[in-house]
Parts: structure tokens; sequence; C-alpha cells
């Protein structure tokens, strides 16, 4: 009956919802919540979002940030966002290689491995996504996947980059689907990132790395999720989209979290 011994972060993805109006009226309901919670919250906005949330959250414990950017520092790139000026705009992570983005914008590992580079430069704190498809789990090829996409997506990071970088574990399949992995994948597939990671760093940064899990977390399973060994916090789509089920989450204590195994 281990206690958690490292912050909880639970982390709400947007994704392209909510105009800035829409923003922050939900931001300021969560606001007063977060003051009370013991996890770290943290909101990915959309980039119109990010500036006017970031200004309403000023001395508050919730944390703004995004769900993309280019990895070049600047240039001829159309429609493309730059980490330094999202850290103008006052985000403080950015989440990057999200299903999402590899599925419809065809992002590579080795693309994500630069965005990841250019984010810690500008103190932007990088959310990795990694996870199998469907057929990849069908396969037993879960294990093959992440490993891969682990090592590519942090080739030639030094070691100090634990301290800022988080790994989310998001299977495909379990991504807006409302069929979450079970408690007990998501266990053996943390544990066995923080296992690669220590390969790739050594065993003690590799523990400073916060692994979350992702995928059709809901104010019902939350709480199974977060009572996993290993398991640093939660990335949240569909239930992070209303005020409601989020305050369910980020109220979850603290104290009942890491006692079931
Ligand atoms: C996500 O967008 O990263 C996600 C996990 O979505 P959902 O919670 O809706 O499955």
């Amino acid at each position: 009956m281990a206690k958690a011994s490292q912050p909880c972060f639970i982390v709400g993805n947007w994704k392209m919802y909510k105009t800035i109006e829409q923003a922050t009226e939900f931001i300021e309901k969560i606001i007063p919540l977060a003051a009370n919670s013991s996890n770290t919250v943290m909101i990915a906005a959309p980039y119109t979002a990010i500036a006017p949330l970031a200004k309403k959250t000023e001395g508050t414990k919730v944390v703004i940030g995004a769900q993309n950017m280019n990895d070049a520092s600047e240039g001829a790139f159309t429609g493309e966002v730059a980490a330094v000026m999202l850290q103008e705009a006052g985000a403080q992570f950015v989440i990057l290689g999200h299903s999402e983005r590899r599925l419809y914008f065809h992002e590579s590992d080795e693309f994500i491995n630069k965005k990841i580079k250019r984010a810690l430069i500008c103190n932007l704190r990088p959310i990795l996504c990694i996870g199998e498809t469907f057929e990849e789990h069908q396969q037993e090829q879960a294990k093959a996947k992440v490993k891969e996409q682990l090592e590519k997506c942090l080739a030639e990071l030094d070691k100090s980059a634990c301290q800022q970088l988080m790994v989310s574990y998001e299977p495909r399949w379990a991504i807006g689907t409302g069929l979450a992995a079970t408690p007990k994948i998501v266990q053996e597939m943390t544990s066995y990132c923080r296992e690669l990671l220590a390969e790739m760093f050594g065993e003690k940064e590799a523990k400073k790395v916060a692994l979350l899990y992702g995928g059709s977390v809901n104010p019902d399973n939350a709480e199974t999720f977060l009572q996993v060994p290993g398991v640093n916090g939660l990335l949240i789509g569909a239930a992070s989209l209303d005020p409601d089920s989020f305050a369910k989450i980020i109220e979850i204590p603290q104290n009942v979290q890491k006692q079931v195994v």
C-alpha cells in the first residue's frame, strides 16, 4: 500500500473544441476546484485560447499548454506555430506525437523527435504520446511499437531532459472509442516504458519521467487508472470538455491513489 510520492498530473486535451469565450467560461469554473485539488491540473488548449487562458490562470494552480507545434525556430511554414510563440503566449507544456497528429497529419517519430528537442530549448514541457493500433494490439505488437516510438522520439536527448519529460501511453484503439484499456494493460505497458527509459537514460533519471495513461478516461474509471502503480497521471480528451466531468476527475484525492495493486 504505497502512497503516491510524485505529483499527479491531470491533463485535459481539448483538441479542436472551444472558442475563447467557451474556454474562459470553463476555466473560471475549474480554477477554484484546482486550488483545492492535490493534483496538478493542466489544459492543452487550442492555439487561439492559450494567451487568454494563460492570463486568466496566472497565480492559480491551473497550467495552460498547447496540443502541437512546429520543430523549426521560425520560417516560411504557412499555418504552423513555433515553440517560442507558444511560450510567449503563456504555454508551459505541449502535447507532441498525439495519435491524431500521427494519423491525420502523417507525423513521423523523427519529426516528433525534432519537436521535442525544440520544445525543451524553449522551456516547454513536452508530453510525448505513444501507443499501438488495434491491429498491433491484436498481434501482440504493442511492446515492439512503443519501444520503436520511444527510441525514435527520444533519440539523442540528454538525460537531463527526463526532469521535464512526460510520456503518455495512449493505445490508439482506446482514444475516443469509449473502450479504455484495462488497468492490467496500463500497468504492464507503463512499467515497460519505465524499463525502456531506464535503458536509455539510466534508472535514476527514468524515475523522473512522468508517465500518464490516456484513452477513454472518464469520471467512473479515472480512479482505477490513478491507482495503477507507476502511473503519474492521466491525459483526458472527451471527458475534459465538460467542466462537471473534468471536475470529478481532478477532485480524486491523491491519498486514494496507489493504494491498490
Ligand atoms: C486524447 O485525446 O488523448 C484522449 C485520450 O482522448 P479520449 O479521452 O477522448 O479517449
